[in-house]
């Protein structure tokens, strides 16, 4: 392609950056300011702009704007300021984004697949501009953050991911595609809303459903190949369960609310088991909550606590969990469905009405919110924990900022800064009245999910077992320095994401091929480095023939 077109599309556009010699050759000469740019200039003028803007949605607005206009910008950009832009292409913003998609919504970025399409799935894919697709984002929209049913407007959340898989993994933008899947909705104020982007429907609940994701799985493989990643993304609970099972052993997928959660947590446990030095199989845990996240940091504490020698039904003893209804416990009047049952244990004596009651009563050593319900942790609760335990771990980790089940504020303050916190979504660094101040550590799948995605796109595997995230998740937890444990960070800086994707990614392509579980050959011997090579680049590339000279007399008659 040349001339205009070039400028047009955000995977080639250079804006000013195009040399004199591009803008002559390419058709571009005096389509452009005659000034010749930097990236480094246009990052500046970037970060200006953003600089002036306060509200977070507008930033959200601007920065996905530069997406549509310069992808290399784009990335650049993110990737340079990572700790600042994060909450604005993923949580907390994103959320408000989602909320608000149709209204500020410019241009389409992935695919949009409904259930009007049943039977046509694969001519959909067949209209998606690029080949070479290795990893997969899907929504069906109905759990979006902790907001709930927003349907097609989920969309933000497959499309901030992927922006995530190239910002902190390298992973070239061009073999991700986003998706959303759209049944309907049974949220009220989006089936009023004019601005509203998809079927104007209840959620269908039927057979349709299920064949619709069977079709969509299968022509995903069927296209991009058997080991194209396909990552769920906030499906509703028993939906989310349903699918992990049925389809984690039989294609390349998983569900990030479920294992990339599990995985982000149970590093941050990992962390704090080194400053408090009280192995894993010594705690009790008590989680608010008992939904995907909870159940899947759960399940990944007790495959831990397993490895250490500890029998299954030992270390699922070990952790106790409090859902809308109250303590779950074994013949209470409220149901509890099959995947919550290793937790549900007989009950304590005392009775328990609320949390604070189970606080008192179990005496856990962790508290995990995962409820989406806003601040639940009250000030009695932390100051229970306080009291019970030297160093109390105390896990706020529902999103976006305000279902927080407390504020890191809250958390230090009401214990003398000796809990050990992480939050979902970010909060500032803490300072006590005493001059201390802390680093609150974000648990956020983003130290996670790219990570493993790269792994398991360049190792080339089937399928995703439980032991991959118990790996990432030590190799996340390794990478905390001592130092940084002493400021009370529980994970590494985010301005350390990329390093921290690469190594992560590295340790668990160890661990892929170790087991036989990688099928992609040669085995790279220095694995990190080998991603490192891989790396998708920001830089702008020369759009410029290969022009050179051959010696004069080559083809000269002699
Ligand atoms: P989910 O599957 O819907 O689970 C929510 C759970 O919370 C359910 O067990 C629900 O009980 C319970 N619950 C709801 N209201 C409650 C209340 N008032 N008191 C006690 N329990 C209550 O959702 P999920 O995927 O686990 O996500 C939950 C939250 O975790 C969301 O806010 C999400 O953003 C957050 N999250 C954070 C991270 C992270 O920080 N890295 C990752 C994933 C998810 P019922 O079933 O009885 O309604
Ligand atoms: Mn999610």
């Amino acid at each position: 392609e040349i001339g205009k077109p070039l400028m047009l599309s955000p995977r080639t556009n250079k804006g000013m950056a195009f040399t004199l010699q591009e803008r002559q050759i390419l058709g571009l000469h005096g389509l452009l300011p005659p000034k010749i740019e930097t990236q480094e200039i246009q990052a500046m003028r970037f970060k200006q702009n953003l600089k002036k803007i306060g509200d977070p949605l507008t930033k959200y607005v601007y920065v996905m704007g530069i997406q549509e206009r310069n992808e290399k910008l784009f990335y650049r950009v993110l990737l340079d300021n990572i700790e600042e832009l994060l909450p604005i292409v993923y949580t907390p913003t994103v959320g408000l984004a989602c909320l608000q998609y149709g209204h500020i919504f410019r241009r389409p970025k992935g695919v949009f697949i409904s259930i009007m399409d049943k039977g046509h799935v694969r001519s959909i894919l067949d209209n998606w501009p690029d080949t070479n697709v290795k990893a997969v984002v899907v929504t069906d929209g109905e759990r979006i953050l902790g907001l709930g049913d927003l349907g097609v407007y989920g969309m933000g959340i497959p499309v901030g991911k992927m922006c995530l898989y190239t910002t902190c993994a390298g992973i070239d933008p061009h073999s991700c595609l986003p998706v959303c899947i759209d049944v309907g909705t049974d949220n009220e104020m989006l089936l009023k809303d004019p601005f509203y982007m998809g079927l104007y429907q209840k959620r269908d609940r039927s057979q349709h459903y299920d064949e619709l994701i069977d079709e969509f799985m299968e022509a995903i493989v069927n296209k991009y190949g058997r080991n194209t990643l396909i990552q769920f993304e906030d499906f509703g609970n028993q939906n989310a369960f349903r699918f992990l099972r049925k389809y984690q052993n039989k294609y390349c997928t998983f569900n990030d609310d479920i294992q990339g959660t599990a995985a982000v947590a149970l590093a941050g446990l990992l962390s704090a088991q080194r400053v408090i030095n009280k192995p894993l199989g010594d705690h009790k845990f008590l989680f608010l909550g008992a939904g995907e996240a909870a159940l899947g940091i759960a399940d990944l504490i007790v495959l831990a606590m397993k490895e250490t020698g500890i029998s299954e039904e030992e270390a699922q003893k070990k952790i106790w969990m409090f859902d809308k209804y109250g303590l779950l416990y074994q013949g209470r009047s409220e149901p509890t469905d099959k995947h919550q049952q290793p937790y549900v244990h007989t009950a304590p004596d005392q009775k328990i009405e609320t949390f604070l009651d189970a606080v008192n009563t179990l005496q856990p050593t962790a508290i995990i919110g995962v409820a989406g319900a806003g601040r639940l942790f009250s000030k009695e609760v932390i100051n229970a924990m306080g009291r019970m335990n030297e160093r109390p771990i105390i896990f706020a980790l529902s999103n976006p900022t305000d279902k927080a089940e407390c504020t890191a504020e809250d958390a230090y303050n009401l214990t003398e800064g000796r809990c050990l916190f992480a939050s979902g979504s970010p909060f500032d660094p803490v300072t006590l009245a005493d001059g201390r101040v802390f680093q609150p550590g974000q648990g956020n799948n983003a130290y996670i999910f790219p990570g493993v995605a790269l792994a398991v796109i360049l190792v080339g595997v089937r399928t995703i077992s439980s032991h991959v995230f118990l790996t990432a998740a030590k190799a996340l937890a390794e990478q905390v320095t001592n130092d940084e444990l002493t400021q009370g960070r529980l994970y590494p800086p985010l301005s350390q994401i990329r390093k921290v994707s690469i190594h992560t990614a590295a340790k668990v392509a160890e661990y892929l091929y170790a087991n036989g579980m990688a099928f992609e050959f040669p085995e790279p011997e220095d694995k990190e480095k080998y991603f490192l090579s891989k790396v998708w680049k920001t830089d702008y590339e020369s759009f410029l023939p290969d022009v050179y000279n051959w010696s004069e007399s080559a083809t000269r008659l002699p």
